[in-house]
């Protein structure tokens, strides 16, 4: 068997209100994931035994049994009860716990990876209940959609069609946030308060997304959990400010932070104000000029 290789993209949130708590703890959302073209890629191939081994260029990231790529194959391997393993190589390049969503599409690529490796022809359905066990946005990376509605706690997704190509510049900082730690942050700052999420919010986004508009697109995004993050990294508001200084009209920070994205008109604006931040940046900054990243048959 040769070895499979697979590119897992990142997501960005283009926008994320929490519409309500669960007594699981969970929070309800709202969101919407969008598919871009900065990808980390994974390699698997045959073991002769059981094991499942993983290695990586990542200076840091552990290759242990918490990694979500062997969270995924343990949990694959158990379910389908498939005696062979895998070796699988990791070449990391989405920022990690930077509110990208690395490791759930790490994951969520290890699922097809392995289906594929181990000739077991699960179909994308069969493998999404996999997808939720091993986290909230890991059934996003199983659509076949670039850009999807997701409610509950991320993991029920329905594509969004007919949205065209949007570019950006993302700045990536070397802060890790928690996505834990933003959501209890958020709990403490409302207090038990009510939720007041204004109807039809999610539809303005969707009709402005439909047809690209930016000043449109400017009054529909938004991100719940901006100020939160802020108070753990002060850097995520001077960001968002310099990105709408060089020149974008719409600015947002991805899930629970910190990275940061701006939204352009097109490419040459992008790659424009891409080298005006890194020009006037720090260089402890990542900016990375990114589009959305079609899938097959759309
Ligand atoms: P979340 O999906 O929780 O919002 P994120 O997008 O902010 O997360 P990730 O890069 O997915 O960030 O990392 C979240 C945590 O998952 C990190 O603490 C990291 O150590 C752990 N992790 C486990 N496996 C992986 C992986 N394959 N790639 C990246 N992080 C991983």
């Amino acid at each position: 068997m040769p070895p499979v290789q697979l590119r897992a993209p990142a997501k960005l949130n283009l926008y994320l209100r929490i519409v309500g708590r669960r007594p699981d703890g969970y929070h309800e959302l709202e969101t919407v994931f969008e598919r871009i073209d900065l990808a980390d890629e994974l390699t698997f191939e045959p073991w002769p035994d059981s094991t499942v081994t993983l290695t990586t260029d990542h200076p840091t990231l552990s290759v242990g049994p918490d990694n979500l790529i062997l969270k995924a194959a343990k949990l694959l391997q158990q379910t389908a009860g498939v005696s062979t393993g895998a070796a699988i190589r990791l070449t990391k390049r989405i920022p990690v716990a930077g509110g990208l969503g690395g490791g759930s599409s790490d994951a969520a690529t290890t699922l097809l990876g392995l289906n594929d490796l181990w000739g077991l022809s699960w179909s994308r359905a069969r493998l999404k209940p996999l997808a939720a066990q091993l986290g909230s946005d890991v059934p996003f990376f199983l659509e076949e959609a670039a850009v999807a509605v997701g409610r509950g706690r991320g993991e029920r997704c329905e594509p969004l069609r007919g949205v065209p190509t949007l570019w950006h510049v993302l700045v990536a900082l070397p802060t890790a946030l928690s996505t834990k730690d933003i959501f209890d942050d958020w709990d403490c700052a409302q207090a038990g308060a009510a939720l007041t999420v204004p109807e039809g919010s999610l539809k303005i986004l969707a009709h402005a997304l439909s047809n690209g508009s930016l000043s449109e697109l400017a009054q529909g995004l938004v991100n719940d959990l901006t100020p939160v993050a802020i108070r753990r990294c002060p850097l995520i508001a001077t960001i968002l400010s310099r990105l709408h200084e060089a020149g974008c009209p719409v600015v947002l920070m991805s899930g629970s932070g910190p990275t940061v994205f701006g939204l352009c008109r097109d490419e040459s604006h992008a790659r424009t104000i891409a080298d005006s931040l890194r020009a006037k940046g720090s260089p402890t900054w990542t900016i990375h000029v990114v589009r959305t990243e079609r899938c097959g048959g759309e």
